[in-house]
């Protein structure tokens, strides 16, 4: 049952920060461009 377990893992809360690289903005995590930079090199950590 691997598809249930992801699926299990998926719906656990998880706080998710994204940060661009080029100059440390903190963006939404599912930002794909630096709204500050144009930068399109963003960084995402899960925090527990
Ligand atoms: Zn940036």
């Amino acid at each position: 049952m691997s598809l249930f377990a992801s699926l299990v893992t998926r719906v656990e809360p998880e706080t998710v920060v994204a940060e661009c690289r080029r100059c440390g903005t903190t963006v939404d995590a599912d930002t794909a461009v630096c709204a500050t930079c144009g930068s399109e090199d963003i960084v995402e950590y899960s925090i527990d």
